[in-house]
């Protein structure tokens, strides 16, 4: 998907006052009705209609044509670009370069500040691949219904975030996050290879060493990374020195499939080693012996915990993690649903009452709100305070 930077600036507030209004609607509605966009804008009703007609040319959001009533919905590309705007407003970001990675549930593109200072932003695609999966699933979403992709997106997005601060701020190797909005996340550019593309490194042992010993300070730290392997370990170009990426599906070594997670990490690094360097050590980490030394070490001190408190909710966790494991399980032979995103949204377009008890409702809710004022809400971002 091409991210259209000029975009970012060429977008009159009246056209923004609609995006905003549509961005709004979707919390309750996932094809927004034409009226209530009028309603929640506050502008005129002809002026709306030409301006959702501008909108969709540019790709922002698409019409549809419902049984029940006409309206739109935000795309990805809409929601891209609030996202965008809120950073760049915040003068986190100014331009966008390249895209670097399509990750299974990402994109990923090189981004730069007004000082040309090079960042990378993570734009989180979930509901892409498994979408109708976590439909099927729905009791344990209690009341709410549906799992929009941008609810999903975002979700991932703010747990990533959590997560890549607290590992920051603790010396892990993971990048410097920078800033987050909606789904974005804006992070340190690491100059490096995935060691997936490495077919040579000095010494394979020292290397596992060092990846072995991450996940064993994770684990006494209380976490387990969930996805460690040769695709979520950047090798840094100058130094060799590994750098760990990708924390959505982080889990606690609480968790009750914690050991079963644990083993899948160590396992894919041996395997990895095993097949690509023909490295093969009897020394790797267990996860009862890991937890029971560790525990002595630290103090209780627990970063699970601390990420626990930092204010992303239980039920979201918990949505989020099924959402993945889903995913997880659907990986292998549904290659060919890549491109059903948007069958998947018209299926979705039943108008359906959520329980939307996350921040960003409130928005919603509030019709009342100026666009211009509601778009950059701490709800949308870390906390810039
Ligand atoms: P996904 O969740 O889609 O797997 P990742 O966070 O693993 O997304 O990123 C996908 C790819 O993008 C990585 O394999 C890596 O090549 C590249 N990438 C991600 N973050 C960075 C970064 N901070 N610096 C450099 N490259 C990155
Ligand atoms: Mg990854």
């Amino acid at each position: 998907m091409k991210l259209d930077a000029t975009d970012l600036r060429y977008i009159t507030s009246e056209e923004f006052r609609v995006l905003t209004a549509v961005e709004m609607g979707s919390k309750n509605h996932e094809v927004v009705p034409t009226v209530l966009i009028v309603q929640i804008s506050g502008l005129r009703n002809g002026g709306v209609n030409k301006l959702l007609g501008s909108l969709a040319k540019r790709n922002l959001v698409a019409r549809v044509q419902n049984s029940r009533y006409d309206g739109y919905r935000l795309t990805y590309g809409g929601y891209d670009y609030l996202a965008m705007r809120a950073l760049s407003k915040r003068d986190s970001m100014y331009s966008v370069g390249n895209q670097i990675g399509v990750g299974k549930e990402s994109d990923i593109y090189i981004v730069a500040d007004a000082e040309g200072n090079e960042m990378v932003l993570k734009l989180h695609r979930l509901g892409r691949i498994s979408f109708r999966a976590i439909k099927e699933k729905r009791d344990y979403m209690g009341k709410r219904k549906s799992a929009s992709w941008m609810y999903m997106s975002r979700l991932a997005a703010q747990k990533e975030w959590a997560f890549m601060k607290v590992l920051h701020e603790h010396g892990f190797p993971v990048p410097k996050p920078i800033d987050q909005a909606r789904h974005c996340i804006l992070m340190e550019f690491i100059d490096a290879y995935p060691l997936r593309q490495i077919a040579d490194v000095p010494s394979p042992g020292a290397l596992y060493s060092q990846l072995m010993d991450i996940i064993v300070r994770f684990a006494r730290a209380g976490l387990i990374h969930g996805d460690y392997n040769e695709f979520n370990i950047l090798v840094r170009r100058e130094t060799g020195v590994p750098i760990v990426i990708d924390f959505p599906q982080m889990v606690s070594t609480s968790h009750v499939n914690a050991e079963m997670y644990f083993n899948r990490d160590v396992e894919c690094i041996r395997t990895f080693f095993r097949r690509r360097f023909n490295y093969e050590s009897s020394l790797y980490p267990r996860f009862r012996s890991t937890m029971k030394e560790g525990s002595e070490e630290d103090g209780g001190f627990r970063l699970d915990v601390v990420v626990a408190a930092s204010g992303f909710k239980k039920s979201d966790e918990r949505i989020l993690e099924e959402y993945l494991e889903q995913s997880r399980e659907n990986e292998d032979g549904d290659e060919d649903e890549e491109d059903d995103e948007d069958e998947d949204e018209e299926e979705e377009s039943d108008e359906e009452e959520r329980d939307d008890d996350d921040e960003e409702a409130g928005e919603a809710k509030a019709s009342t709100v100026h666009p211009d004022q509601a778009q950059d809400t701490p709800s949308a971002g870390p906390s810039t305070s």
